[in-house]
């Protein structure tokens, strides 16, 4: 690191300071250009400390956990767990057994439809999300309900890319302690809104119901803190906040964990097995049947530091610098909507966007030429597309290396693109 992040205010960042430590970004593109990543929606880069910690793991202390009583299983077992307390640290959870290593937010998001869905929830029940879900916190809900008859509600959108909350208030009043659960996301990976998390985790425990948020876009961008927002399941993918693939975090409230079956048996998770049957360990093993992601739980410890010490505060803020500039510069692009809130101070560092007449994918093309990394498609939100009268969208995505100069090219590219396709 060319200088220590703490000696950085809290407010104000500086990416030059930190692009040394990725060393993928000194790449160039196919083209020639020099890279301008700005799809970190899908997926982050990693630093240095995130690379170097994995390998050293690989290559000092390696060895399975939690089953041998020799020297490197200990040391990997006492990482691996240290890496737990980063999490719950991070998340201030009331206690480590509240975080569960997963593969993902969708193995996340999986795992409770199967385990507390299959346990709480009958043919009469109703589970709620929002127009704007990612499909990894819709098609767990829609398996749910093929297998015992629930039905899905969607709270629509306003015309700002909020969720209408007129609407969410009339189906909790319609449907009342029907609804169940109710998942959403902490911020939508398409229309970059931030959901108010706490205020909609009241209103459920108002009716009775459990929630889970979707926490894949907010936990790299913003600090979370799991007890103000009080929600029973907060999930999130190591790989979009610096972290390695592989691997993610699904926090459960302790006594909801407790009370919940587990989902993959194996290994690891039993207390004892016989020919008649088993018993289940105590948390968090009860959820992590098998050999767990030792390694990217690691890696994902030293991103965790790794951000934490350039400060969340200091990343939202940088990312606010970053949408706006974008929103101001895209402003000035005839035929150009920006899709979402369009104040980018009620977003996160993402803007999608859409030409009535050029494909999402020729854009992208356009600006790969530029060396220009950004997402086409449907961003897994097919029903949002959907809703919003569009088959797909173009997406930037900023994170703490990006450049206010990047995000200038960006623009000028983009410009270019209505002539390249008039
Ligand atoms: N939820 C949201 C809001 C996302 O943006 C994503 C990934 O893009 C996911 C869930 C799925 O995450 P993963 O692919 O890491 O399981």
């Amino acid at each position: 690191m060319t200088e220590s992040p703490s000696s950085l205010s809290k407010s104000v960042l500086n990416p030059t300071l930190y692009r040394p430590d990725f060393p993928i970004l000194g790449r160039q593109t196919n083209s020639g250009a020099p890279l301008v990543f700005l799809d970190n929606g899908a997926s982050t880069q990693r630093p240095h400390a995130v690379i170097d910690a994995m390998s050293e793991c690989y290559s000092k202390y390696y060895a399975n956990v939690h089953r041998g009583i020799h020297t490197l299983s200990e040391e990997s077992t006492d990482r691996y767990e240290q890496a737990r307390r980063t999490v719950a640290r991070f998340l201030n959870a009331a206690s480590e057994v509240e975080v569960l290593f997963t593969a993902g937010t969708t193995a996340a998001i999986n795992t409770v439809a199967r385990t507390w869905g299959d346990q709480n929830v009958g043919p009469d029940d109703y589970i709620l999300l929002t127009m704007m879900e990612h499909h990894a916190n819709i098609v767990p809900w829609h398996q749910l309900s093929e297998r015992t008859g629930c039905k899905v509600l969607f709270a629509k959108l306003n015309s700002e890319g909020q969720v209408d909350q007129e609407h969410l208030d009339s189906l909790w009043q319609q449907y009342g302690q029907q609804i169940k659960m109710f998942a959403f996301t902490a911020v939508s990976n398409v229309l970059g809104t931030i959901t108010p998390v706490a205020a909609w985790v009241q209103q459920a425990q108002q009716h009775g119901a459990a929630t889970l948020v979707d926490a894949a876009q907010a936990a790299p961008h913003m600090a979370i803190d799991v007890r103000q927002w009080d929600a029973d399941f907060v999930i999130f993918s190591g790989h979009k906040l610096c972290g390695p693939t592989g691997i993610g975090v699904l926090y459960g409230r302790e006594s909801i964990l407790d009370a919940m079956p587990p989902f993959l048996g194996g290994g690891a998770m039993i207390n004892t097995v016989t020919t008649e049957g088993f018993t289940t360990a105590a948390l968090p093993d009860k959820f992590e049947a098998g050999t767990p992601p030792i390694v990217e739980a690691i890696g994902l410890e030293a991103a965790i530091d790794y951000i934490s010490a350039v400060g969340l505060e200091a990343i939202h803020d940088h990312e606010q610098v970053l949408t706006r500039r974008a929103h101001e510069g895209l402003a000035g692009i005839e035929g150009l909507t920006i899709l979402g809130p369009q104040d980018p101070a009620l977003k996160g560092g993402i803007v999608s966007f859409v030409f009535p007449h050029i494909h999402a994918h020729d854009i992208a093309q356009w600006l790969d030429t530029r060396g220009i990394a950004v997402r086409a498609g449907h961003h897994c939100a097919m029903p949002l597309h959907k809703d919003l009268g569009i088959s797909a969208s173009s997406r930037a995505s900023f994170y703490l290396y990006n450049t206010v100069e990047e995000v200038d090219s960006f623009v000028q590219a983009v410009s270019e693109v209505t002539q390249k396709f008039a």
